[in-house]
């Protein structure tokens, strides 16, 4: 059973540091909240098509981890912050 990635949605100011990807994994979400800036210190990966379980796609860019945890359809979309 994969685990589910929480993705958040950049604002477009954000998303000119993440090569156009619209939405971050919760890490680096973390990340950036802290220290105000997005770090490539967790790792940077681009999904171009990072899938939810309704089939819905997303551009999102995970860190290391989420890289290796990711499965098609184990994204979902963070209404509201979540903190792991
Ligand atoms: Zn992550």
């Amino acid at each position: 059973m994969a685990q589910t990635i929480w993705i958040h949605r950049l604002s477009d100011a954000k998303k000119a540091d993440t090569d156009g990807m619209e939405y971050i994994c919760e890490h680096l979400f973390q990340a950036l909240t802290q220290t105000g800036q997005l770090t490539k210190a967790k790792g940077f990966n681009p999904f171009q098509n990072a899938s939810a379980k309704d089939g819905t796609t997303y551009r999102a860019l995970f860190c290391d981890s989420c890289a290796k945890n990711y499965n098609n359809g184990n994204v979902r979309m963070a209404k509201e912050p979540v903190l792991v």
